[in-house]
């Protein structure tokens, strides 16, 4: 039996999806890294490997200047979401 955390089983999800690049126009791949907040998911908890995470921070950087992902996301103001289709926030 394994117990389940918050986040699910620590592997690197982009090593599992032998994703090599993390192109910053690909939100399906970038939504696996940040959290419904838009912020970067730290490795310890995403178990994402340590070059995929360093790969995903630029592709995010890079998305945030692009203006496809904010910067923040304000709590009563989510709605304008890329992601809201993929996940739907409350609140
Ligand atoms: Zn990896």
């Amino acid at each position: 039996m394994q117990e389940r955390k918050k986040y699910g089983k620590k592997r690197c999800k982009f090593c599992d999806m032998k994703i090599d690049y993390i192109s910053y126009k690909d939100l399906e791949t970038l939504k696996l890294g940040v959290s419904e907040r838009f912020k970067i998911m730290p490795s310890r908890l995403t178990g994402t490997c340590k070059k995929h995470q360093e790969a995903l921070s630029k592709a995010v950087k890079r998305a945030r200047a692009a203006a496809l992902i904010p910067y923040i996301v304000d709590r009563k103001n989510v709605v304008e979401s890329p992601f809201d289709k993929i996940k739907p926030l409350h609140k």
